[in-house]
């Protein structure tokens, strides 16, 4: 165990996070200096832990979404569209961009969500619905966010 990089870690117990006491990338995850180069404390703790390296194209997603997080039970390997969807699902992506889109009634996303999950195709669910294939499918992979903006509608 490299006792350099811990220590820079609160260690607490299992179930809890571990954040990291030094500094952060603008992304809000801990900057580790590995001696050549700047790392993310959470895969750093990720290769530490669980003595691997990080396969190229994988990254260390967070299952307690905290960045300075390196409690590696909190930790799991993903890839970037695992990520994407891990972080859609919690509601961590900017919002900006979906106060163009269409918004949807409660009724029409969960029409929308029970088709895909019934594994209809995009065009026949977008054409049942009047709507662009593609929309479809963004509300698909984004209900959380259209659930969200629905409420905001119909209040
Ligand atoms: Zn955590």
């Amino acid at each position: 165990m490299n006792k350099h990089f811990w220590n820079k870690v609160e260690i607490l117990n299992i179930d809890d996070c571990w954040n990291w006491k030094c500094g952060c990338f603008t992304t809000g995850y801990g900057q580790y200096w590995s001696g050549a180069t700047s790392v993310g404390a959470h895969r750093y703790a990720y290769e530490e832990y669980y003595n691997i390296k990080i396969p190229k194209g994988k990254m260390v997603c967070h299952k307690c979404d905290n960045p300075r997080c390196c409690n590696p039970n909190h930790l799991f390997l993903g890839n970037s569209s695992i990520n994407m969807q891990d972080a859609s699902n919690k509601g961590r992506l900017k919002q900006e961009p979906f106060y163009n889109c269409k918004q949807f009634s409660k009724e029409e996303i969960d029409t929308i969500c029970s088709l895909f999950e019934e594994n209809f195709s995009a065009n026949y669910i977008g054409k049942r619905l009047k709507i662009d294939h593609k929309t479809a499918k963004k509300v698909y992979l984004n209900k959380n966010m259209y659930y969200k903006r629905a409420k905001e509608v119909s209040v």
